[in-house]
């Protein structure tokens, strides 16, 4: 949060939002002594009983702002009555550890309403679902494909929802699924109050902002940079050859004791994961190729201690929440500059200090000028660097002529393991190939 929110915020307690006992107990338990800037804008605004656009990205406290006024209404409908339980609220969000996270922060606030929820997603079983939704179920946390998978079998109606969360908006249209979100709208009752939330606000996410909110009330929380102004950011110019051992270098830093790296591909994920291995560093990789159990498994592992470094693709890091996380690391510097905004995001939540360490290879050094446009501000490049830049960025000749080269190494590389599996010829690249 920058400073102006912090200001806004002094002027709040959770007890001048209007909220109910059962719900301030469990604040207070959470150890939250003041709402943040979102918390303080959006709260009154759902009790209300409006429809909310909010700018906000994970780590300004988004969840709450919209699971406690929806556990208030709930609450306050179901008082007395003690027939079985409707989904009366639906939150969409895109990944699993997104909505596991959101159905967990049900739980902790509203642990003194009553109120049950229930999460549903994909890449599991469905049976432990279906029977806790047979149990009956308040809320329901989803991730989009369940979601509908379940409806098309007839596990879930939505008729009842009376609160709709939207959440990671702009993520959601990243990962694909429009037509799965449209579907499920279709099925929702019209008069319903819906929160939607996104990170950013791009043309697109407005337009599918309109078909389902209706008269909304913005709300944002510093559109540009949310958190980014109390991350240190510091950046290391290197070569591609040695950002390994620069990983290393860095890592000597005893005070990194937990770090979540950022690599942009599954398979880059996996090799960072065996290099840091080899150097008797705990490392875990989480990616989409992972199961869902391999993947919570590493995060629970990550959050207990035992492992010292978790190497995510941006997808799989989508919203998980480490609490106090210090330090992120960019093995890769993002072509698209929100995105190192949403990784250095990871750290410095709700106020906490954070802080980003991003490599840096020749091919990238154009968007670290984008990114320090989008942030306003210069990021620190560290002097101490015993691998520091030296080659010049590929011109796109170079650059072709790399894309080739690349991918003759790798039929090279597939040839000559099947070679070995003994599955076929040898494949021989003769010299005029090459
Ligand atoms: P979110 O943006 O919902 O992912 O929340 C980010 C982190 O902030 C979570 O770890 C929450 O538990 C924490 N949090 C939310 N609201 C508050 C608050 N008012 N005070 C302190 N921490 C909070």
């Amino acid at each position: 949060m920058n400073n102006k929110e912090t200001e806004t915020k002094r002027a709040e307690r959770f007890e001048d939002l209007g909220l109910i006992q059962p719900l301030l107990k469990a604040v207070k338990e959470k150890n939250y002594t003041e709402p943040t800037s979102i918390q303080i804008k959006a709260i009154p605004l759902v009790l209300r009983g409006n429809d909310v656009l909010g700018c906000a990205q994970t780590g300004t406290g988004k969840t709450a702002a919209f699971a406690i006024p929806i556990l208030q209404h709930l609450y306050h409908e179901r008082r007395g009555k003690s027939d079985s339980r409707k989904i009366r609220s639906l939150v969409i969000t895109p990944t699993r550890e997104l909505a596991i996270q959101i159905a967990e922060s049900f739980t902790n606030y509203g642990k003194f309403t009553g109120i049950h929820n229930t999460v549903i997603f994909g890449g599991v079983k469905q049976k432990a679902q279906t029977d806790a939704l047979r149990q009956g179920v308040d809320v329901l946390v989803a991730t989009p494909g369940r979601l509908l998978d379940l409806m098309d079998q007839g596990f879930i109606r939505l008729k009842d929802v009376e609160y709709f969360v939207l959440d990671e908006a702009d993520r959601m249209l990243d990962m694909g699924f429009i037509h799965d979100i449209r579907k499920i709208i279709a099925k929702l009752p019209v008069k319903r109050q819906s929160l939607f939330f996104s990170a950013t606000m791009p043309k697109n996410i407005v337009e599918l902002s309109r078909k389902i909110l209706r008269n909304p009330t913005k709300v944002e929380v510093s559109p540009e940079a949310p958190t980014v102004e109390i991350i240190q950011q510091y950046l290391y110019y290197t070569n591609r050859t040695n950002k390994k051992d620069l990983l290393f270098h860095i890592l000597q830093n005893s005070d990194i004791k937990h770090v979540l790296l950022f690599s942009r591909t599954k398979h880059g994920c996996d090799r960072i994961v065996r290099n840091l291995k080899k150097q008797k560093i705990k490392a875990a990789a989480i990616h989409g190729n992972k199961t869902q159990n391999q993947r919570q498994k590493a995060l629970a592992e990550f959050k207990a201690g035992e492992i010292r470094v978790l190497v995510a693709t941006d997808i799989a890091a989508r919203g998980i929440d480490i609490n106090k996380l210090k330090y992120v690391i960019n093995y890769d510097i993002p072509n698209i500059s929100e995105t190192y905004v949403h990784r250095i995001g990871r750290t410095g939540r709700a106020g906490e200090e954070g802080s980003a360490i991003s490599i840096c290879e020749p091919e990238e050094n154009a968007y670290i000028k984008e990114i320090e446009k989008l942030i306003r501000r210069k990021i620190k490049v560290v002097k101490e660097n015993p691998f520091p830049q030296t080659e010049k960025p590929m011109t796109s000749n170079e650059k072709k002529e790399w894309e080739k080269e690349k991918q003759l190494r790798k039929k090279e590389f597939f040839a000559a393991r099947k070679n070995r599996e003994g599955r076929s010829k040898p494949f021989k690249l003769s010299r005029k190939n090459r």
